[in-house]
């Protein structure tokens, strides 16, 4: 009976949780673009802002979703159709699934850490907090940045063979909604942490650099008020109110040059300047600071099942995008190995669309780290940015084979 009470409680606050009318009887839609006109349509459609892009154009024959209110539905079909696409339903009500999930969510939550359930900015940094404490041989965390509200940003040093070894960069959460990118890097270095005794080689080669969640107001903002935020939550002077930049459209390499708006409005608007975005400072500082130590960079994001490797900002390949390839093949060989997930692997030939001021591009372009990746977890459309809570552990293992795979890579190439 109790229980029953609990539950109902649940249910009502989990209802009475305001969910965006815009939300209600939403749905995200799939269109497949087989010709250039189809695929120059799409990217206007993406620039002008809109409809909110789930999957972006990245090229012909590959998978555009797009979600539209309710009430957006009927010009968004008559202009695709206009260009004689044809509309699937990949979730027929948005609002519907996030209410669900928050049903869910707060049923099975708890305070601690785990990868069960998304948890929210302060749990994770908790959680880190923990960890370096218990494992102060293995973990130091520094306290490296402030976001716009004010969340402290953090900095997790995983390594036990001493500040001069090559190390990894980490980061994940740069959007908000990509719930799936902290509770994956999370559930990464949890497996390294609490198995160090199985990895105590690669851990004594190898020192783990991480920021899990890098877009901390954002990814806050998306468990108190809109589960589909996606950019920071920083003032841009809009006569409409709108805030917030892209924090991946933020990085100073040929800003804002393509793929990107000024408008603040946009979703991926590039913000007033190159690094306008305190939060992306910080991470940038951090990598400017750690220098030639770092070999590799990764940033997570979701969804879409991609491996991928600069350049963003144009179709033009770096100069030693083989060994980037190679790194990436081996990387999604052994993922996919785990339980068959497949990604792709990206290049040029499936991003015609380019979009600049990426932080995969500046790491390579700037911060000089030869081998800079952005990888898209799962999955690729049938929840989107509602990956449900489920998936996170297998999520989890698969990527940590493919990390695995980077380490000993590291490790072989440039440890001592
Ligand atoms: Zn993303």
């Amino acid at each position: 009976m109790k229980a029953l009470v609990v539950l109902a409680c649940v249910v009502l606050a989990a209802l009475a949780t305001p969910t965006k009318p815009s939300l209600k009887e939403a749905k995200v839609v799939r269109v497949v673009p087989h010709t250039e006109e189809q695929l120059h349509h799409l990217h206007q459609l993406l620039l002008q802002g809109r409809y909110d892009f789930w999957q972006e154009p990245r090229g012909l024959n590959t998978p555009v979703d797009i979600m539209a209110a309710l009430r957006d539905l009927p010009g968004l079909a008559a202009t695709l159709s206009g260009r004689g696409l044809k509309p699937t339903v990949m979730i027929h009500d948005v609002g519907r699934l996030v209410e669900q999930q928050t049903v869910e969510r707060l049923q099975h939550h708890t305070r601690a850490m785990d990868w069960h359930n998304y948890h929210d900015y302060n749990t994770i940094n908790a959680w880190m907090a923990q960890l370096a404490s218990d494992h102060p041989d293995l973990c130091q965390l520094e306290k490296v940045g402030t976001s716009y509200e004010g969340r402290t940003m953090n900095l997790l040093t995983v390594g036990s063979g001493g500040a001069d070894k090559p190390g990894i960069f980490i980061d994940g959460g740069i959007h908000a909604r990509e719930w799936i990118s902290p509770a994956t890097v999370t559930y990464m270095v949890n497996e390294l942490v609490t198995n160090r005794d199985t990895y105590s080689d690669l851990l004594s080669s190898v020192n783990f650099y991480v920021m899990p969640s890098i877009n901390p107001d954002g990814y806050q903002y998306t468990f108190t008020d809109d589960r589909m935020w996606r950019k920071t939550r920083s003032d841009t002077n809009s006569p409409f109110g709108c805030k917030g930049a892209d924090p991946n459209r933020n990085w100073d390499f040929h800003w804002n040059e393509v793929g990107a708006s000024s408008s603040p409005c946009s979703d991926i608007y590039a913000g007033s300047a190159p690094f306008s975005e305190v939060e992306m400072r910080v991470v940038r500082d951090e990598i400017i600071r750690l220098g030639s130590k770092i070999k590799v960079y990764l940033t997570f994001h979701s969804f879409s099942q991609l491996w991928m490797y600069p350049w963003g900002y144009t179709s033009a390949l770096p100069d030693d995008w083989q060994d980037l390839d190679n790194l990436a093949q081996d990387a999604v060989s052994a993922l996919t190995a785990v339980h068959g997930t497949r990604y792709e692997i990206g290049s040029s030939t499936n991003t015609i669309y380019a979009a600049a001021g990426g932080s995969d591009d500046w790491a390579k372009g700037v911060g000089g780290v030869k081998y800079a990746y952005t990888v898209e977890l799962r999955d690729q459309g049938s929840y989107g940015f509602l990956l449900p809570a489920s998936q996170i552990i297998p999520s989890g293992e698969e990527t940590f084979e493919a990390l695995k795979v980077v380490a000993n890579f590291v490790k072989n190439t440039y440890s001592k």
